[in-house]
């Protein structure tokens, strides 16, 4: 049976002005876009729509289902102490129903805010196939929109802190080495999921997790699986300034840029999509425009991590493709796409007098139709059209954010914040109705986190105490990076 929200008011992009429409939606798909009055048809279910608005659902382009269980756990610390305490460690017995809540959790959290499909970058590896299924399984059965990724890495993290070898003393140094397994494990891990990647709200990205984190031969053999598979190529590039550092070592041989890194693996190109992406130079960004290749920005763990705000308007100039995130829940905290829409308008209305290029259309096409193109979906999802799947979030424009409603946009970039969402459908299924979710019990998910939560909170504190000896020196490192001098800054002052 299909369904019909009629007399809404629908705003199909952002960039449209809102109209009244009677909105048909049949297999999961927009079938229709009416004006109202006309006839419903016979057998679909009609719901009243006015005083409503219809929105594309929002995508949250950068996000990660694995710590979600440890939100609060951190004030304000260095990108490289948070790694080091965040992520509990591969060898940690986790539990598939401990996946499935946290998966479910965070999903719940998107959904009850109006975002219809999150780009996961699940921390994993070889041996943790485990842990990727029942994810899958949480994912299927919250019904959120999900373009999933298997996070993976084969240098430890002592490899990408400059000088840590000499300063830390060896009887620590264990804490943060490891020995991975081969290229060829890695790939056949991440490669093997994607076998069976036909359902209708599981799309798939490549995510070696860093370039740091990676050798060239697993970072040029993920992008052979993302070209051969035609997927984006997510990773995290440039988010500290610690980073540019690193690169200038690491990658001497290539020129010196992490940019010649991922160009000597082949995957410099408009598959590339990278997280935060702070600490590019003018001829980096310019690179980055000229090869079309994407940042996924994420205002609120780049603030909280002492990172500083993206070069967004610089990079659009260039001809940067923008998506915005959310990030961990132990690092940007929230995950709600409309603080993230607002924090990106703010950082950039801050800059300096001259007109912010990131205006309210702007900002909400990134977290729409601008996301869904960078993640391979754009023709499916990212507006309300004729024949494109119905993800939509609907607004109850009753709410304080629009009352009056004078500009739908620049309400919803700078008012809403998540309180307005009533209902949310994917696929043209509700998910959210009468901002409750339809397919899992919060009740259940709010006893099964509490059940957790004493094993959760005993690891991270056995995980911290074993952790403390390295953590000075880790700090110490970031701290002496954060003080060289660059030609470019992206501190906030
Ligand atoms: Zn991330």
């Amino acid at each position: 049976m299909g369904l019909v929200f009629s007399n809404a008011l629908v705003l199909t992009d952002a960039s449209a002005v809102p109209v009244k429409r009677d909105v048909f939606i049949d297999g999961g798909v927009i079938s229709a876009l009416r004006e109202p009055g006309g006839e419903l048809w016979s057998g679909s279910q009609r719901i009243e729509g006015n005083r409503t608005l219809i929105i594309p659902g929002l995508i949250n382009a950068h996000y990660h289902s694995h710590d979600v269980l440890a939100r609060g756990l951190f004030e304000d610390i260095p990108l490289e102490v948070w790694i080091a305490l965040a992520i509990l460690p591969p060898w940690r017995k986790v539990t598939k129903e401990e996946v499935r809540l946290r998966t479910l959790i965070g999903a719940a959290e998107n959904l009850r805010n109006g975002t219809t499909t999150v780009q996961d970058m699940l921390g994993c590896g070889p041996g943790s196939e485990d842990i990727v299924e029942a994810a899958l399984a949480a994912y299927a059965e919250i019904g959120i929109r999900c373009v999933m990724s298997l996070q993976v890495g084969n240098r430890p993290a002592i490899d990408c802190l400059p000088g840590i070898r000499e300063s830390m003393p060896l009887e620590i140094q264990p804490l943060i080495s490891g020995n991975p397994p081969d290229v060829e494990q890695f790939l056949s891990f991440v490669a093997t999921p994607l076998q069976n990647a036909a359902k209708s709200r599981l799309h798939w990205a490549i995510a070696p997790g860093s370039p740091q984190r990676c050798t060239i031969e697993l970072m040029a053999g993920l992008g052979d699986l993302a070209r051969a598979r035609r997927l984006p190529y997510v990773t995290h590039v440039n988010e500290s300034k610690l980073q540019v550092f690193l690169a200038r070592e690491l990658y001497g041989a290539y020129g010196g840029s992490v940019l010649d890194y991922l160009e000597a693996a082949g995957v410099l190109n408009s598959r590339l999509c990278m997280a935060h992406g702070i600490w590019f130079s003018d001829a980096e960004i310019d690179r980055i425009g000229s090869v079309g290749a994407a940042v996924a920005t994420c205002p609120a763990s780049n603030l909280k991590l002492k990172n500083g705000v993206a070069p967004h308007g610089a990079l659009l100039r260039a001809g940067a493709q923008l998506t915005l995130g959310c990030d961990n829940v132990s690092a940007g905290d929230g995950q709600n796409m409309f603080e993230a829409m607002r924090s990106l308008a703010h950082l950039n209305s801050g800059r300096g007098p001259q007109n912010s290029p990131l205006d309210a259309r702007a900002v909400l096409a990134i977290a729409t139709q601008g996301a869904a193109n960078v993640l391979g979906i754009g023709d499916l999802v990212g507006s309300i059209a004729v024949g494109k799947r119905a993800d939509l979030t609907i607004i109850d424009l009753d709410d304080f954010a629009y009352l009056p409603l004078n500009n739908a946009q620049r309400q919803l970039v700078y008012a809403e914040n998540g309180r307005g969402v009533r209902d949310v459908l994917v696929d043209g299924e509700f998910v959210v109705r009468d901002r409750k979710l339809v397919k899992v019990d919060q009740a259940k998910l709010i006893e099964g986190a509490g059940a957790l939560l004493e094993i959760v909170q005993r690891d991270y504190a056995d995980h911290f105490a074993r952790m403390a000896p390295a953590i000075p020196y880790i700090a110490g490192t970031a701290r002496r990076e954060s003080d060289r001098s660059l030609p470019f800054s992206r501190w906030i002052a």
